[in-house]
This record gives C-alpha cells, sequence and structure tokens, in this order.
C-alpha cells in the first residue's frame, strides 16, 4: 500500500505566518525556501489519521504546523502499539531518517489534529541534495529525532507509567499554544502504549496533585513547574538535546 493524501489547498505557502507555523521550515534561508515552496502543499490532518503503516511505501513528507502533532509508533504483531516518538511543529514526518521512498518500519499517526505542509519525499531530497546549507539541518534534525527514539527505548522501560505521562504532557503543551491541551484519553494511551483505564487512573492522580485538569477531549495545564518535576528525565533530556543541535529552530 502507498501512502498518500495530500488535500486541496487552502492558502498560499509564502504567506509568512503559514511557514512560520513549522519552526524546522521558518529556520530555512529564504533562498532554501524558495527551493521547497512550490512544492508545498497546505492539508488539515484530522486526529486519528493514519500517515502510514509498516512497509508503506514513504512517499509524502508532512511538516506539523501550529498546534499539529503525530506519533511514531511500533505496531506488535497482536496489534499492541508504542511510541517512539513525537512530532510537531519543530520537526517533520516521513522521509527524514529514510530519505524517503522506502517501507516505512513503523506506523505514524496524527494525535492532535490541525494544519501541515505536505510534500513530495522525491521534491524534499532534491532540496537536500541541493543545497549544503538545507542537507545539514535535516541531518542534524534527523539526529534529533534518533535521539528522541534512544531516549523512549530508556523511557519505556525504566520510568513509571505517571512520569511518562508528564513527560507527553508537557512536551504536548510546548506546542500547544496556550495552557489547554487536545489530547484524548485514547491518544494518550496509544502514546503511552497502555489501557485507558491506565491512563485514567494516572491522569487522575496528577489531576489530585493540582498539576492538570482533565476535560472531556482536553488537558488544562494548572501548575507547569510542578508537572516539570513530576516528569521523569526524558522530557529534559530530550529538549536540550534537540536545542543543542538544532539552536536556530524555536519550538
Ligand atoms: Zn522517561
Amino acid at each position: 500500500m502507498t501512502a498518500s493524501i495530500i488535500a486541496p489547498a487552502r492558502a498560499p505557502v509564502s504567506n509568512p505566518p503559514i511557514r512560520r507555523a513549522n519552526r524546522l521550515l521558518a529556520a530555512l534561508s529564504s533562498r532554501d525556501f524558495a527551493i521547497l515552496e512550490p512544492h508545498l502543499e497546505p492539508v488539515v490532518l484530522p486526529r486519528g489519521k493514519v500517515l502510514f503503516e509498516p512497509g508503506d511505501e514513504v512517499t509524502t513528507t508532512y511538516f506539523p504546523c501550529h498546534r499539529t502533532m503525530a506519533s511514531l509508533l511500533i505496531v506488535t504483531r497482536d496489534g499492541r502499539e508504542v511510541e517512539a516518538a513525537t512530532i510537531g511543529r519543530e520537526g517533520a514526518v516521513g522521509g527524514i531518517v529514510s530519505e524517503g521512498h522506502k517501507p516505512a518500519f513503523g506506523r505514524a499517526v496524527v494525535q492532535v489534529g490541525g494544519d501541515a505542509l505536505a510534500i513530495s519525499t522525491s521534491h524534499l531530497e532534491a532540496a537536500k541534495t541541493g543545497s549544503a546549507r538545507f542537507g545539514d539541518l535535516f541531518s542534524r534534525y534527523a539526529d534529533a529525532l534518533l535521539a528522541q527514539m534512544m531516549q523512549s527505548v530508556a523511557c519505556n522501560a525504566l520510568h513509571r507509567t505517571e512520569e511518562r505521562c508528564a513527560r507527553w504532557l508537557l512536551a504536548t503543551h510546548d506546542r500547544a499554544g496556550d495552557k489547554m491541551i487536545h489530547l484524548t484519553q485514547e491518544s494518550l494511551a496509544e502514546m503511552l502504549g497502555v489501557q485507558r483505564t491506565t491512563v485514567t487512573a494516572v491522569t487522575g492522580v496528577l489531576q489530585d496533585r493540582g498539576l492538570i485538569r482533565t476535560h472531556r477531549g482536553r488537558v488544562e495545564v494548572l501548575d507547569r513547574p510542578g508537572l516539570e518535576r513530576a516528569a521523569c528525565e526524558c522530557y529534559r533530556a530530550v529538549e536540550d538535546h534537540f536545542t543543542r543541535l538544532l539552536p536556530e529552530v524555536d519550538v
């Protein structure tokens, strides 16, 4: 099966707020962005949309905009899944490490729906090879993504669900734009690789501690410093490494 999608364009990509809405694209020089611009298509990604499944040929790269977020999930034979990476407006989904037109290893699914920019991996690849600075930026982003995946190995094996839940809430909160996170318990369960009942129990503990308040399909952050103290070290480790590798990308 081939991953597909490209919905009708809604706004010109050259519109500065749209470009600015993905921080990786915003870090490109005007000259490098001009190479990509004719090939970028604005799309709307609904929550739950699968961008590619394991084995799919990856032909499209997505740049999440604003609060849009996607997960890279590893799917086991019995259908269980656990998250390897979260990608929001600071990055891109698909064709980054593999350079595109390669079979996907995991599943990419939209956790927080919204705007994105899509481009065929062949156009992205041509741009990467045509500009050394462009290629360097995406190589460093690939390193940051790999680091996040490595940290997730330790996190999934060693850290308590409550700490991991706080970690993902912080990462989502950074990209939410306000104190309200649009994240369902189903999405959180998918990201943490646990049952929804476990998510209910864990978010209940965080709520009892006055750190968050859960609404229907939303989580309100009440005490950000407290939530950072409740999270495992992985949140800070991943964010700090990203900043060191990509200082010009403002998450
Ligand atoms: Zn952790």
